[in-house]
């Protein structure tokens, strides 16, 4: 039997861009595939980040086409406006499921460990606290550490119906994944069962009119970040990243991973930046400034960096985050000028004319 597109295209879904460890068909990198007369016709486009990746994608997809007995012919232009195209979503004309939420922002980390649930949960307390209604969603579904960091892990979760109904506490509407299991259990999600899980906490929960809805994503550039930009429209994402040459290798990643999947990176927290001891002094334990320095060389905002604080860490096994703005000043300064900034970005985003909302005068 001869082969078809059809087995041309599995071919190509073998084929991975190694950095988002997705395939280029699910990537949208296919421009063109026909077959005709015993040859495989294949167009990929790729974003210039992917650009050295051409050769090894090329000699794997003549590889599998040659398997399919069809003489491959393979060509790749190169992207130089964009980020490379992202699979079809929202931004892409689908319709929202969320049209009563202003904003959505992610928040994200090449890594875990790094703060990126505590910067989540002090942006969403710090919007509300400036008068904003603000939804917090853990989309962190591996490892959700929201309901500690809340409180509301000794709360039952009630559904009116199929509909969720989200936890009110420190002015904010949460849910979590972490409320619809046991939580000393692993979470070991396959792909299909990641997507309906983050799915139905976006789209199943009450939410309400918010004007912001925070996203705290899993670390690293897995599956739901992808689920996420098909699912919601986005208005950007927020990196945070510790100082350390290691650390940001990995928010690298993930900078580029939203560019990919066509989410503007609003800015770029530093946390964890200095400590500052009983004598007053600062101590840079990990090379403070060494995500601001990241920020300028990948073009995006630095947002402010936050200090490593005891009382920070001890609020947040509390779940008592309302604390970290009302006690003492270095971090509810350092808390409050993240948010400002976050804001402010997101006012610029919509001044460019990217944003969906109406012009918002934030904070
Ligand atoms: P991630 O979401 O990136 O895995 P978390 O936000 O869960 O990271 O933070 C990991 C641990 O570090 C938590 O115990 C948290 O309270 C603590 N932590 C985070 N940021 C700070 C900080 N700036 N100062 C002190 N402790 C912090």
């Amino acid at each position: 039997m001869t082969a078809t597109k059809k087995d041309v295209l599995a071919v190509l879904r073998t084929i991975e861009d190694p950095e988002l460890k997705r395939d280029v068909v699910t990537l949208n990198m296919v421009q063109r595939v026909d077959v005709a007369e015993g040859r495989a016709i294949v167009e990929l486009k790729l974003p210039q980040r992917a650009a050295g990746f051409k050769e090894a994608m090329r000699q794997a997809a003549k590889q599998g086409i040659e398997g399919l007995g069809l003489v491959p012919d393979v060509t790749f232009s190169i992207d130089l406006a964009g980020s490379g195209s992202a699979p079809d979503g929202p931004g892409a004309g689908a319709s929202n499921p969320l049209p009563r939420v202003k904003h959505v922002i992610a928040v994200g980390a090449g890594k875990g460990g790094v703060g990126k649930s505590t910067v989540s949960i002090n942006l969403a307390v710090g919007l509300a606290r400036a008068g904003k209604k603000v939804g917090l969603m853990d989309g962190d579904i591996y490892g959700p550490s929201v309901p500690t960091m809340l409180g509301t892990d000794r709360y039952e979760v009630r559904a009116e119906g199929k509909i969720l109904v989200p936890f009110e506490v420190h002015g904010i509407k949460t849910m979590t994944i972490g409320a619809l299991v046991e939580d000393d259990k692993p979470l070991i999600w396959r792909g299909p069962m990641a997507h309906g899980a983050f799915q139905q906490l976006a789209t199943q929960t009450d939410w309400g009119d918010l004007d912001f809805l925070i996203i705290d994503l899993p670390p690293g550039t897995g599956d739901v970040p992808l689920t996420m930009s098909q699912l919601l429209p986005l208005t950007g994402a927020v990196v945070v990243c510790t100082p350390q040459k290691v650390a940001q290798d990995d928010a690298k990643r993930a900078i580029n991973m939203f560019r990919q999947l066509q989410i503007e990176v609003l800015g770029l927290v530093e946390n964890m930046s200095f400590f500052i001891g009983d004598d007053g002094k600062e101590y840079d334990l990990f090379g403070r400034g060494g995500a601001e320095m990241l920020a300028q060389q990948s073009g995006v905002p630095f947002m402010g960096a936050i200090p490593i604080n005891t009382n920070l860490r001890r609020h947040s096994d509390a779940g008592d985050p309302t604390a970290n703005f009302t006690g003492e000043d270095t971090l509810s300064a350092a808390l409050e000028a993240v948010t400002r900034s976050v804001a402010r970005q997101v006012e610029v985003h919509v001044a460019s004319g990217a944003g969906v909302g109406p012009t918002l005068n934030i904070l």
